[in-house]
């Protein structure tokens, strides 16, 4: 039996692109997101979309990876792996609306740590729209006031303008801000 595959088991992207053969005579993928290669495996349980939107909620919600993944039934491991294909995702992707000239509110935060390919701890900083949830602004990096620093200069220059910035915590922001 043959299933086709249609979402990447890391991202949960469709755009995903026949690549090539294995060794093995097996079809194999490349997700044209994330990056991920991957085979069919039938022992695989792909997130569902529902899911892969509840973990992207939580997350911007602060919920912890674990309490995701209790809330989920999923394993760590897959609340893991989501958040590690996302920081790549998301590092390609801040697209914001347009907005008028208007007092906005911005919510920075460093929100998801994972370990990069290097052993590295790495830390996903997101600055949200504080009324929209719209991601903003991005840097993957470090817990320094450098890091800070990215975050906001990524950010499109409406925003700098005319923001008013919240964090949680957090002395970096003042040497920054
Ligand atoms: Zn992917």
């Amino acid at each position: 039996m043959t299933v086709e595959i249609n979402s990447c088991p890391n991202c949960g992207s469709e755009k995903i692109s026949r690549n090539g053969q294995t060794r093995h005579g097996k079809q194999n993928y490349k997700c044209r997101e994330c990056g991920r290669q991957f085979v069919q495996n039938p022992a695989w349980k792909p997130i569902t979309k529902e899911q892969q939107e509840l973990m992207q909620r939580m997350l911007l919600e602060r919920i912890s990876q674990a309490g995701i993944a209790r809330v989920l039934q999923v394993s760590e491991d897959t609340v893991q792996r989501y958040v590690n294909a996302q920081a790549l995702v998301i590092e390609k992707q801040v697209e914001v609306s347009a907005k008028p000239k208007k007092r906005l509110h911005v919510q920075m935060d460093e929100l998801w740590s994972f370990v990069d390919n290097k052993g590295n701890e790495q830390w996903v900083w997101l600055a949200l729209d504080a009324e929209t949830r719209e991601i903003v602004g991005v840097h993957i990096g470090d817990r320094s006031a450098v890091s800070t620093q990215a975050l906001w200069n990524s950010m499109p220059p409406v925003y700098r303008q005319c923001a008013v910035i919240y964090t949680d915590h957090w002395s970096a922001y003042d040497s920054v801000l």
